[in-house]
Formats: structure tokens, sequence, C-alpha cells
């Protein structure tokens, strides 16, 4: 299986100069050759777009700067569109699963850059030393050793004016015993994950940083363009963002590091993050929590330890049946945090119980969902004075 090495480099500001024409290469040829999909019926083949924006513009006057660039990322940022575009065309048929992938766009000067190299254009030295064609040498701060050959790097600059090689290699699964069969997590706003055994995992703070963020958005939106104090907020607004950022993947990563080793199977709810993005109320602080980048870790972590990765229905009424009994009680407002279930007697944490029957429905040890989907349209959502229903209700 494939995975992905990221290094941050410091380079001299010679190299800053070189990438920075790079950059703006890759992100010419990109643009010309997308305004040329756009413009013909039919996307022509890569080969042809590689002739044209490439080859051919070399000859024109307004392009001979393509000239003074490594000619390797200007034909892998060619390819690169094509796999853009492949993923779009499968997106739209219902062939590539996950989110769905849109039209390929325009590059900004902006936003991250990128370029990236094949073997032809880049080669490690035995000092550590990373070659590129036409740029030079670069040394990476290797955090981590390189579990193995590259076959191609990404030399990135991202808005808060960082820059970072990514590497792509072949890594071998690890086969370890797991402590426990199975488990499974309720993600929440609140609470980001609550386990079916019980344990929780609350996120980190962003309220501080994100405050910040609002403050210099309005300040950035009170400056003229192209000035160069607007700038200066620009780059402050990305270094915050990048703050976040670091601290959620930080966290995300130790859980599902975690949770993958500790578990066999494990089991998560397909929650539809696009349609709750939607909803303004949440969707500051759903964008926030990573769940889907949760998912896509736990999804490849478990891959990499050879354990069991599983998602639900988010149709399956997670929170409407008792997980001790099976018992139905139906919807219930969200503001209740603790039922008693009626058939048993257990007091069910609301989270705790939905966790424990995303368990349950993925290991395959639950009754007919269908029946209980049929059952949950007629059940009305109990009020949390509905003492008859609902026990001990805790608030928000
Ligand atoms: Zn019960």
């Amino acid at each position: 299986m494939k995975a992905r090495y990221r290094y941050i480099i410091y380079p001299t500001d010679q190299q800053k100069q070189s990438l920075a024409q790079l950059f703006g290469c890759v992100r010419v040829v990109w643009n010309d050759a997308l305004a040329l999909c756009k413009q013909s019926e039919k996307k022509p083949k890569s080969a042809e777009l590689q002739k044209i924006v490439i080859t051919g513009a070399k000859q024109t006057e307004e392009r001979t700067w393509l000239e003074d660039v490594s000619c390797v990322p200007l034909q892998q940022s060619v390819a690169d569109l094509d796999i853009a575009f492949k993923n779009f065309f499968n997106s739209c048929k219902g062939k590539r699963k996950g989110r769905k992938v849109g039209y390929p766009k325009f590059k900004k000067r902006t936003s991250n850059q990128s370029a990236r190299f094949t073997l032809r254009g880049f080669s490690i030295k035995k000092n550590g030393g990373i070659y590129l064609a036409k740029i030079g040498i670069v040394n990476p701060i290797w955090s981590r050793e390189l579990p193995s050959e590259p076959s191609s790097v990404t030399v990135i600059k991202d808005c808060a004016d960082r820059y970072f090689l990514s590497f792509v290699v072949e890594i071998q699964p690890i086969s370890s015993e797991a402590k426990n069969p199975s488990i499974g997590i309720d993600l929440g706003i609140k609470t980001f994950a609550v386990m079916s055994n019980g344990e929780k995992a609350e996120s980190p703070n962003y309220k501080k940083l994100d405050r910040k963020v609002r403050k210099l958005q309005r300040k950035i939106a009170r400056q003229p363009k192209d000035s160069k104090r607007r700038n200066v907020t620009r780059i402050r607004i990305a270094r915050l963002h990048n703050r976040i950022a670091d601290t959620r993947k930080d966290f995300l990563h130790k859980l599902s590091t975690k949770i993958v080793n500790e578990n066999q199977v494990i089991v998560l709810e397909d929650l539809n993050v696009s349609g709750m993005v939607k909803n303004r109320k949440f969707s500051r602080a759903i964008s926030q929590q990573g769940w889907r980048e949760f998912r896509t870790l736990c999804e490849a972590k478990s891959e990499k330890f050879g354990r069991e990765f599983k998602v639900i229905s988010r149709w399956e009424p997670t929170s409407q049946v008792c997980s001790d009994c099976g018992f139905k009680w139906g919807k219930i407002d969200l503001s209740i945090r603790s039922v008693l279930c009626l058939n048993c007697g257990t007091e069910q944490d609301r989270d705790e119980n939905a966790a424990r029957n995303i368990e349950k429905v993925g290991m395959g040890n639950r009754h007919d969902s269908k029946r209980a989907l049929r059952d949950c349209q007629t059940t009305s959502v109990a009020e949390p004075d509905e003492a008859s229903r609902i026990a001990a209700p805790l608030g928000r």
C-alpha cells in the first residue's frame, strides 16, 4: 500500500526564487490545459495537451520562460489534471467512493503552491539531501525515516510560506494482535467521540484561535486590495488556520492510532457531513471537528495494521433503541442526554448507547433494521417532560 511522508524544508533565498518561478510555470501549464479542456467538446488526451501547453507554448513569445524550469513538474501538472478529470467523471458516474469530486478548478497565486517531481527529476543524496532538477539540493528535516525508496516527491509551499517535501512510498502492512475484538464509535459536536466501551475523547478547544481568525477576517475586509498590509493580514490568517489544522491533525492522528491499535474491528456511523455543514448554525463547529478526516485516518490505519473497518448506514436508528435489550423508545430530543429503558430498567447515556448500537449493527448482531426503520416513522419525538419515556434529563 502507498503512504505519504512529509518533511519541512528551509530553502535558501535563491532556491525560494527558483521555486516561485517553478510554481508559477506549473500553475500556468495547469490553467492553460484546463482552459483548453473547457473549450474543447471532448477532453483532449494528456499527450496532446502536453504538446500544446508545454512543447508548443515554449515556442511562443508569451511562454518562452517555460524553458527556464525543469519540464518534469510541468508534465506532472498535465498528468495531475488528467487525474483530476478522471476523479470528477468517476465521481459523477458513482464509480468513486467518498465525497463528491467537483470539476477541476483554475489554480490561484494566493493558495497553496506545489510541484511534483518523478524519479526523472529528483534524487536522494548520500548525506540526506534531496536534489531537485534546476532547483538544487534541499535538506529536509528528517523527523522520521523513509520506509522505502520514494517514487515521487512534491514540493509544497503553503499559504503561510512554509515549505515541505511530500514523498509517496510503498509500505508493508504491519500485523499485530488487537486487545479488543471490536469497538463502535459515536461522533458528536460536544464530545468528539464516545466509544462503546464507555471511553470518551474530547476534541481540542479551537475557540480562542477561532476568535482571532474572525477578528482578522473583519480586518482584512476593510483593507484595500493588493495593499501590503492586506498581504500581511492574509499571512497572519493563514498561520492561524495552520495552527488550528495542526492541533486538529495531531489530535485525530493520536486518537485514530490508539483506536486502531486496540481493536480488531472498528465501526463508525456514516455521517452526512456535507449536508450538516449547510446548517449554518453548526457549520463552523462541524468543519472544525474533522469527522471525515478522522474516518479517512481510521480507514488507512486499519489497512496498515490489518484491522477491519466498517461504516454503518446513517439511517440506522442507533439512538432510538436500548443497546441492552433492544427495546425501541423512538426518537428523543437532542437535549436529552440520558434515557431510562422501560423494558429492562437500565439507565443509558445517550451517546454511549448509540456507540454500543453502532458496534452491534456493524458486527451484524442486530435484528431486522428495515423493520426498525418502518417503526420509527410512527414514533413521535419525546419531549423532556415526558417522564414515562425519559429519565434524568441532564440538559446540555
Ligand atoms: Zn433496555
